[in-house]
């Protein structure tokens, strides 16, 4: 393409480069580029046909597998948008977000066709294809390359974030600000056409589509695509050889205490990357013994930002597990810095801002919240944090997520993180909760793993933080509310 390569260029060109390589790997096919390309160039036209025009939003809804592919590319080949939805949200959190969102159709897989019927009986879409049943009656169309003139610098895609600060929001990108990451990302993890990349986070996220799909596709790797469940991590990096897999901390932490997983063979694998939230240090330790591998490496980012803003290195966990790292990562950058903008000295406490090729080019619909995100290219995250002496960067909370309690800025990381050491807790959630005279008192939210009362975790947390600090309240639940991307929603455990 003259205006810069595109995605479906990638795919187009690995087809011409490596046709026979196994590519796509689920469990229900194996593809190689050539035939997946051909089968998206199919599909295309088929959408075309049936009036899908450049411009359309098209939200696509699939589990992982090649499903999702045939509808992304497909889409992406028409200068359509695909908008790719989390499988898990009701027809009413679907409703909201496609009426936002203008879409014009929806492009589902079969075996979600229930959530979508009950969809359109109050919300009426003008195209609703069934992946299946199109790549099938797409099978007498052409398998040639369509070459549309489509520009690296249109919208190509829209992700929503993961909503834990709320509702979820529509941000945009083009084919260029993500290929960047793609560029960035192959870099850091030396990746190459070798590569097996297991990709087993949502894809409705944007760490395993935009960061680690996207430039797995970029290298030529073979991609294995598969939902979550431990076991299914387990087996997938046995049986194919897997070298490269993403996956939330709380993944790996299901993963590393799974009764079979001394029966699986993980030495294929080169790295072992994770993000999307902290691990803390005692929980990254546990994991690092579970699967004897210190090929550890943290990403940070946020979906605004493309998730590659900035990384630690496994060498680096050896002295600064926990932290997201330092300035490091290529063509990112990012700042620590007080409300007036300027920098933060070490130890004291400001926002994280990035900047780099690959920021997201606007919110969707929603220019106030776009003004007050991107400011003169960088992007505020609303994450609070410190760096140390030697420029390593700490995250403390999140903005939102910061109780104030009699004035005094409370950090329920640092809490959950001190809950996290007791042998009796699983996992804790700390929120803020209305308080007559303080405004917020804290309590925590604990999952424990063996009986243990509020008293003695009082007493634990009391010799490990300031008295200001230790939660109020204490409640204790079975698990708590996470969303596809393994993340806990904050503001339903405030609802429990
Ligand atoms: P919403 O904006 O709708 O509330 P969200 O911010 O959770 O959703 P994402 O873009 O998926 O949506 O998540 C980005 C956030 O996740 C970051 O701002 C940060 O708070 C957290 N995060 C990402 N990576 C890490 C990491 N390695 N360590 C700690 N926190 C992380």
């Amino acid at each position: 393409n003259a205006n810069g390569i595109t995605i479906h260029g990638v795919l187009e060109r690995n087809a011409r480069k490596y046709p026979d390589k196994e590519a796509f790997i689920s469990a229900t096919n194996r593809l190689t580029y050539a035939k997946m390309n051909e089968t998206c160039n199919r599909i295309a036209r088929y959408l075309q046909d049936r009036g899908l025009r450049k411009g359309d939003r098209v939200a696509v809804m699939s589990r992982n597998n090649e499903h999702f592919f045939y509808a992304y590319f497909s889409l992406i080949k028409l200068g359509a948008i695909p908008m790719s939805i989390n499988i898990r949200l009701t027809s009413n959190e679907l409703e909201v977000i496609l009426r936002n969102s203008n879409a014009a159709g929806i492009f589902y897989e079969k075996e979600l066709l229930q959530t979508v019927q009950s969809l359109t009986q109050s919300f009426p879409l003008q195209h609703t294809f069934c992946i299946q049943d199109t790549a099938q009656e797409a099978e007498s169309y052409s398998e040639d390359n369509l070459n549309l003139p489509i520009d690296s610098r249109e919208v190509c895609e829209i992700l929503f974030t993961s909503g834990t600060t709320g509702v979820p929001k529509g941000v945009l990108f083009n084919h260029e600000r993500i290929l960047s990451i793609a560029y960035g990302i192959s870099i850091e993890f030396q990746l190459t056409r070798n590569d097996r990349m297991l990709t087993i986070m949502p894809l409705s996220h944007s760490a395993p589509l935009n960061t680690f799909f996207i430039s797995g596709l970029y290298c030529g790797c073979t991609h294995v695509l598969s939902d979550f469940t431990p076991q299914a991590f387990l087996e997938w990096i046995h049986k194919e050889k897997v070298t490269f897999v993403f996956a939330a901390p709380v993944a790996y932490l299901m993963a590393a205490k799974d009764p079979r997983l001394q029966q699986y063979d993980l030495s294929s694998i080169r790295v072992f990357a994770y993000g999307g939230g902290p691990l803390a240090l005692v929980s990254y330790e546990r994991v690092r013994e579970a699967f004897q591998n210190d090929n550890f490496f943290q990403v940070y980012g946020l979906t605004e930002a493309g998730p590659n803003g900035s990384l630690l290195r496994p060498e680096e966990h050896l002295t600064k597990a926990g932290s997201i790292g330092k300035n490091t990562a290529v063509n990112m950058e990012f700042r620590v810095v007080r409300a007036d903008g300027s920098e933060t000295a070490p130890g004291e406490f400001g926002e994280i801002i990035l900047s780099g090729d690959s920021l997201m080019l606007a919110y969707d619909n929603n220019p106030q919240a776009t003004t007050e995100t991107i400011r003169d290219g960088w992007v505020y995250t609303g994450d609070i944090a410190y760096r140390d002496e030697d420029g390593y960067v700490y995250i403390v909370d999140r903005k939102k997520d910061v109780i104030i309690s009699g004035g005094v800025n409370i950090y329920p990381r640092e809490i959950e993180e001190v809950l996290a050491k007791h042998p009796a807790v699983l996992e804790s959630c700390v929120i803020g909760v209305p308080h007559e005279e303080w405004g917020e008192t804290v309590k925590a939210v604990v999952v424990p793993k063996a009986e243990v009362t509020e008293e003695e975790l009082r007493e634990f947390v009391a010799g490990h933080l300031a008295d200001y600090k230790c939660p109020r309240l204490y409640s204790f639940v079975q698990e708590l509310p996470r969303n596809a991307s393994g993340k806990i929603l904050k503001q339903q455990v405030k609802k429990m």
